[in-house]
């Protein structure tokens, strides 16, 4: 087991030919290379789960919404019925005591049950292609990796990609970064690699994560957030479409393919000491937005209390089938 941050290196069996790059690992060399090189050895922090459960939670529960919805062909009535069922069976990691999981629960329900009813219309008009859609295509020989939520065709036949966030903050700035964002830039080269056509952009499905006092019972947290909700749907559901013109996404592929070189030469390195370096520190990044994961293994340099997961690209493994009504 490695715990001195000095001991690492990039596992020897580790290349971008062969095992590939997803958006969100590369997201991080870019961000700051230790953490990279934290993360290509599988490590995370230990209250990783706590801080995503919630939005795990909705994001696989719409997933399920939207499978039922259109592999399944369950009506929009059902699909309601549905989703009480699957919350009530989602089985949420045993660190949160029964409270916590109540209040999640409650919170997840009234949410869920207004955005069917805010976008009813999806269950008539949306016309996927596909959903959850795991892809690893061969970029000029780098392997690129993924999971597009969805795919769905417009009225003219244009296909969208379509992306389920849960965000605690939507900054005004939002739209405008979008235009440029890595991921689904990342995702439009991805698809250009494998169908050989464009994408027109992405449906950007945002759902905000409201912030529930802990002292207030599961069932005021539900009514009191249906009624927050009824009365300003808009401030919780937004949806925004950015198409990326052929140009657009033929430029980030310049870019795509020299960071890809950047990271590669120094996957190439065979002097540990000198390719640890090269994987320097970003400490204009531990808290930049958020704080980031590894402070307490930047600070210590080891990396006691950290856990490493089964698979790299564990993310990306497809999930669950829709449950469905009796
Ligand atoms: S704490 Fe800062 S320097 Fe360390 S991995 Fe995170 S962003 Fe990088």
């Amino acid at each position: 087991m490695i715990k001195s941050i000095f001991d690492l290196k990039i596992p020897d069996d580790y290349n971008l030919f062969t095992k590939g790059i997803s958006q969100s690992l590369l997201g991080s060399f870019q961000n700051c290379r230790r953490k990279f090189l934290f993360e290509i050895n599988r490590f995370q922090s230990p209250d990783i789960e706590r801080k995503t459960t919630y939005g795990t939670m909705v994001h696989d529960l719409l997933e399920k919404i939207y499978i039922a919805f259109y592999r399944n062909k369950i009506s929009w009535e059902d699909l309601t019925k549905m989703t009480l069922i699957n919350i009530e069976n989602y089985k949420l990691p045993n660190l949160f005591n029964q409270n916590d999981i109540e209040l999640m629960k409650a919170k997840a329900q009234a949410m869920l049950e207004e955005y069917l009813i805010f976008y009813k219309t999806d269950f008539v008009n949306f016309k996927f292609e596909e959903i959850e859609k795991v892809f690893s295509v061969n970029f000029k020989g780098y392997i690129l990796k993924g999971k597009i939520d969805g795919r769905i065709y417009d009225k003219n036949n244009g296909l969208w990609n379509i992306e389920h966030k849960n965000f605690s903050k939507i900054v005004d700035e939002l739209p405008d970064l979008l235009t440029y964002d890595f991921q689904n830039l990342f995702y439009m080269v991805a698809n250009r690699c494998k169908e050989k056509y464009d994408i027109v952009g992405v449906k950007y499905n945002v759902l905000r994560n409201p912030d529930v006092r802990k002292t207030v019972n599961p069932e005021e947290v539900y009514n009191h957030l249906k009624d927050l909700i009824k009365k300003d749907p808009r401030y919780y559901f937004i949806r925004y479409e950015i198409p990326y013109s052929s140009d657009k996404v033929k430029n980030f592929s310049f870019e795509l393919w020299n960071k890809l070189n950047d990271l590669q030469e120094i996957i190439d390195i065979d002097d540990k000491k000198q390719q640890f370096f090269r994987l320097y520190k970003n400490e204009k990044a531990c808290n930049s937005p958020y704080k980031c994961d590894f402070q307490q293994a930047c600070s210590t340099c080891n990396l006691v209390g950290y856990k490493q997961k089964d698979k790299l690209f564990n993310e990306l493994e497809s999930s669950k089938k829709a449950i469905k009504i009796q």
